[in-house]
């Protein structure tokens, strides 16, 4: 799952850079709305952090322009009057908004419930044959026992169970994975489908030739 993050309190955006990555996200940052709205459009996330109080474009002008485009999942973080700001957030196509201070656990819940309804799941667990995903506590198990999973695999597993049925293309899973700050080779991807494959079992992940990866069928049953 790829994050990103917009806000111009450098201390309050490391440290919610630093909570994300903690939780296995790749986490893109922008300190100003342009940037914001420039990486918003121009890659694709599962969900943006937005700040109202933006340098260059404010939170509302980023949120009303990406919403012209897509409907990547945005949660707003807002300063000012809660009652104002959470009217105008929904109109504009907010999906969720955090008022500053909040806790980051909160925000991390927030995220998770976020990008499982644009997922369309409204539970935290996600079942394929015998592989049992627990995306609330980012654990996996197989037949009942617990299975360690790196922090790209578990996104590479979670984000194909959440897309279960459907073919994932490359191109799809390198944007969701992997963030502006790592430097990947073209064939590190077939590493953690590998080592995935060996941890979880070879049947887990199908390989569609030329077109991608695919993990179970739509109920979540091994084709
Ligand atoms: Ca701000």
């Amino acid at each position: 799952m790829r994050i990103l993050v917009v806000e111009d309190e450098t201390d309050l955006l490391s440290s919610l850079a630093l909570a994300l990555r903690e939780e296995r996200y790749a986490v893109d940052t922008a300190a100003d709305g342009e940037e914001g709205l420039y990486k918003a459009m121009n890659w694709s996330y599962d969900a943006v952090v937005l700040d109202v109080m933006l340098p260059k474009l404010d939170g509302w002008t980023v949120l009303a322009r990406l919403r012209k485009a897509k409907k990547t999942p945005v949660l707003m973080l807002t300063a000012r009057d809660a009652g104002r700001d959470r009217v105008r957030g929904l109109d504009t196509g907010a999906d969720d908004y955090l008022v500053k201070p909040f806790d980051h656990d909160e925000l991390l819940a927030r995220l998770r419930a976020l990008i499982r309804r644009s997922a369309g799941h409204a539970t935290n667990g996600l079942r394929i044959g015998e592989v049992l995903i627990d995306t609330a506590a980012r654990t996996v198990s197989r037949a009942g026992k617990h299975v360690e999973l790196t922090a790209r695999e578990y996104a590479l597993v979670e984000f194909l169970a959440l897309h279960r049925g459907e073919v994932v293309t490359r191109t799809t899973l390198y944007e969701h994975l992997f963030d502006e700050d790592d430097s990947t080779l073209s064939n590190l991807l077939d590493v953690h489908v590998s080592n995935v494959r060996k941890k979880l079992g070879h049947d887990l992940i199908a390989t569609r030739r030329g077109h991608g990866y695919q993990v179970g069928g739509p109920d979540g049953e091994i084709p």
